[in-house]
């Protein structure tokens, strides 16, 4: 249990529209697009970074990469421009492991 507001949204907790949900990541369009398409792909187990993620977090990480590639092709980005990263130290500013898909054109950077 965390207080943060990524487990507030996938506790319900804060109203969120859900592009897709699954029992291990929920999956919604970032507040402040950095660009055309700027997706959020959020495990739902509170991990606060990349730092914490131990050997036990590989099939979520698989579930992660395959859920990005869902989410390419439902938005025709095979041979387009897009990216999945993640954030960490003093880039990242919220303490809940999440994975940004970034496509089309860029407005800024992440
Ligand atoms: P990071 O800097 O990698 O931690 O990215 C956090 C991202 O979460 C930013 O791009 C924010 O715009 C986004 N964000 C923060 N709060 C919300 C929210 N309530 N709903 C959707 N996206 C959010
Ligand atoms: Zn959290």
């Amino acid at each position: 249990m965390s207080d943060c507001i990524f487990c507030k949204i996938i506790r319900k907790e804060i109203p969120k529209e859900l592009i897709y949900e699954s029992e291990n990541v929920v999956v919604f369009e970032d507040i402040h697009p950095a660009a055309d398409i700027h997706i959020l792909i959020v495990p739902k187990k509170h991990i606060e970074g990349i730092k914490d993620l131990t050997d036990s977090d590989g099939l979520l990480l698989v579930e992660v990469y395959k859920t990005a590639n869902k989410l390419v092709a439902d938005n025709n980005l095979e041979n387009d421009l897009y990216r999945v990263m993640a954030n960490g130290g003093k880039a990242q500013h919220v303490p809940h492991l999440h994975f940004h898909l970034l496509g089309g054109q860029w407005k800024r950077t992440v």
